[in-house]
């Protein structure tokens, strides 16, 4: 992290890029106007309370703020909303409300999910600073290594949020609609040259997540029905919805046929290893 990220609250409040007790911070008196009546998001604080895995080097998803002032509440995912409509960068300010420094990134609100009640935020990529002198060994390999590393933290980061809004915030094989356990799946993962196109995945409580990694229970590809492992009940590990053609939206048949092919063993079996490639080659 660049060190001029860091800086003290009280210089945060003064420069107005966060006030207030509230998660979001509306600067009312001097962003509202007749076509943002509700004013415009200029920051908002992450304190790591809303969701433990979500903030990442590239974005965060944000959930709209729920307090016991509703009108609040709405007028900040609003004036959120305006900041978005308008392309305009909101400041995340992150670190416990009583420590004497926070840590402040510009990002935009790059979409809004109204039903799982988020917003997706993508950090504005910090300046690289240019070396004061010229770097002699292969300067060119670091940057190209750094944006593929920065593009894919993104894309996981769009995934989830993509496959949440595809879905919509249910569990595909269960009745749990507590955002909090739910996880957004790739069925067939990326080490598997599987893709981050919300098709290739599920919305999954963390139980049915786990489960269908380590593979006790797979989709039909031909009728998008729910099988156990033999010896598994489906009923015993909590499985209350059997018919995947019943979601909204339907997965990828590519990816459901790569699941289904893998057949029960553990979706990390699909990971090959280099060695058995190498032992092939010494083998005569
Ligand atoms: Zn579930």
């Amino acid at each position: 992290m660049h060190p001029d990220a860091i800086a003290p609250a009280s210089v945060i409040r003064s420069l107005g890029i966060y006030n207030g007790y509230r998660g979001v911070w509306v600067d009312k008196k001097n962003t509202a106007s007749a076509a943002a009546p509700s004013g415009i998001t200029i920051g908002v604080r992450h304190d790591g309370s809303s969701y433990a895995d979500i903030l990442s080097a590239s974005g965060l998803i944000y959930k709209f703020p729920e307090t016991e002032r509703t009108g609040h509440d709405e007028l900040e995912i609003e004036a959120t909303r305006t900041a978005m409509r308008l392309g305009l960068p909101i400041f995340v300010v992150s670190g416990h409300k009583d420590a004497p420094t926070r840590e402040v990134r510009l990002a935009y609100v790059e979409a809004c999910n109204d039903e799982a009640r988020e917003f997706l935020l993508a950090f504005v990529p910090e300046p690289i600073v240019a070396p004061s002198h010229p770097i002699l060994a292969s300067q060119d390999s670091a940057p190209e290594w750094l944006a593929r590393r920065i593009a894919a933290r993104m894309n996981e980061r769009r995934f989830a949020f993509e496959v949440m809004d595809r879905y919509g915030p249910r569990c595909a094989v269960c009745e749990i609609d507590e955002r909090a356990l739910l996880a957004s799946a790739h069925l067939r993962p990326r080490f598997a040259n599987g893709t981050d196109k919300p098709e290739n995945g599920l919305v999954l409580c963390a139980n049915h997540h786990l489960a269908m990694d380590a593979g006790l229970w797979r989709v039909d590809p031909g009728d998008a029905r729910v099988v156990a492992r033999s010896g598994i009940d489906l009923r015993r590990i909590g499985v209350t919805r059997y018919d995947l053609s019943l979601l909204r939206a339907q997965p990828s048949i590519e990816s459901l046929v790569w699941l289904w092919r893998l057949d029960f063993k553990h979706v990390n079996s699909a990971m090959r290893p280099r060695r058995s490639s190498a032992s092939a080659v010494a083998s005569p």
